[in-house]
């Protein structure tokens, strides 16, 4: 990967905060989009703008064959078995709404286990919440390592034959540390229940392969993956996507209206009511695209890079708290610390004086908070547009941060 042209096809870097060159480190929370999908985006609005699926004249077929490519894209991306397995969404937290209320309410029956972990976002972990309330099941939380992963060999002890659900991330947007999603399917498979797996952090940062995962349903967000927002992907095994209701009704998923009810399109249609995000659609396919030109092992092994570097230069700094495992290939490119003595939003604000964007606060995951003993934490993400002098700039300021706080 030649960065400096990379960096090229991302006009937002080129700019000064605070009169310093932008350093953008918060990728976890959302990521800069390259011309090329800005583009796809604007010459579909230019060109070929029309509703899909109900029309027969031209502009309708181009529409509607943009967005149908652009669910194959995904397909192949994650190697789902076919496209009736791709659903298009706003976002991860719709997916996995969209699995708690059509999927969940049907498998889950009072007394039933939903497993799921101190790790997870509020979108992977409120959605449970209300289902265990509605079904009067009980919701248990898998025990992690010190490192903060899910506890494989402890979790094996935990699961039960009352386990219907396991709900997990694969990436934790906190800790940065991966999770074993084909042996935790094992293990929820073993006794007959289903695992839905949060991709929004993994997806952007590594090879996903559905199929090799053995994930019964996969949600991720465009946004996050230098695609636009407002559009996600809720990936579902044919079977139980046949097996799941709808949550959205209204056109566009029907087959057939009659006057007291309805019947529901063939997959992947019933699922999507109303007008799609046909723009965004088009606009996450050319960040597949982008993606998959540079390829997603580079991406990866160079965000390794970045943490090679940096973990050991971090942990020198005397009155750091780094969170998440210090061995680099077991996390993907976020690093979440706090300066001992100096609330994180202080340190946000210190680092953005310096023209670095990084986040503070919960980052939407209280109970994981409670887990650490914190009330929040530092967290700068890293992505394949990030350059080892944007690692060593952030290095200078966190040292900076901390001199003028403390
Ligand atoms: N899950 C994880 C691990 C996340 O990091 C996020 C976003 O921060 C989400 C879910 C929710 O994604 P979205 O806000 O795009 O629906």
């Amino acid at each position: 990967m030649e960065i400096a042209k990379v960096r090229q096809d991302f006009p937002i870097l080129f700019q000064t905060v605070n009169d310093e060159p932008l350093i953008y480190l918060d990728n976890a929370a959302t990521t800069q989009k390259p011309k090329q999908v800005i583009s796809a985006i604007e010459n579909y609005y230019a060109h070929d703008n029309a509703n899909v699926h109900r029309g027969v004249h031209t502009l309708s077929e181009r529409a509607t064959k943009q967005y149908e490519e652009a669910r194959e894209t995904v397909r192949a991306f994650i190697n789902a078995a076919s496209t009736k397995e791709v659903l298009f969404t706003r976002g991860t937290t719709t997916s996995l709404n969209w699995v708690a209320q059509g999927f969940g309410d049907q498998v889950v029956e009072e007394g039933d286990e939903i497993y799921i972990t101190a790790l997870e976002h509020h979108s992977n972990l409120v959605p449970w919440q209300q289902l265990a309330k509605r079904k009067q099941a009980r919701l248990v939380y898998l025990p992690l390592t010190e490192e903060g992963s899910v506890d494989v060999t402890a979790a094996q002890t935990v699961i039960s034959s009352k386990g219907k659900i396991l709900a997990v991330t694969q990436a934790s947007n906190v800790m940065g540390t991966i999770n074993p999603i084909k042996e935790l399917a094992a293990l929820i498979h073993a006794v007959g229940g289903y695992i839905v797996v949060d991709g929004a952090q993994s997806t952007p940062h590594m090879t996903v392969n559905v199929q090799q995962l053995d994930a019964d349903f996969f949600a991720f967000s465009g946004h996050k993956m230098s695609g636009p927002t407002g559009i996600g992907v809720l990936y579902g095994k044919e079977a139980l996507l046949e097996q799941m209701t709808p949550v959205e009704f209204g056109g566009e998923m029907i087959d057939f209206v009659y006057d007291e009810t309805a019947t529901w399109a063939p997959l992947p249609y019933k699922f999507e009511a109303g007008t799609p995000n046909i723009a965004g659609a088009i606009g996450l396919k050319a960040a597949i695209d982008y993606l998959n030109e540079i390829g997603m092992t580079e991406i990866q092994e160079h965000e390794h890079q970045i943490m090679r570097y940096l973990l050991p230069k971090i942990q020198e700094i005397a009155g750091i708290t780094l969170f998440g495992p210090t061995d680099p290939e077991k996390r993907t490119g976020i690093l979440t610390f706090n300066i001992d003595g100096v609330h994180p939003h202080d340190v946000a604000t210190g680092f953005d004086m310096e023209g670095i964007a990084i986040r503070a606060g919960h980052h939407c995951a209280q109970p994981l908070m409670r887990h650490l003993d914190v009330h929040a934490t530092a967290r700068a993400s890293f992505y394949f547009y990030n350059t080892q002098e944007e690692a060593e700039q952030f290095l200078v300021s966190l040292v900076k941060v901390k001199e003028f706080f403390t």
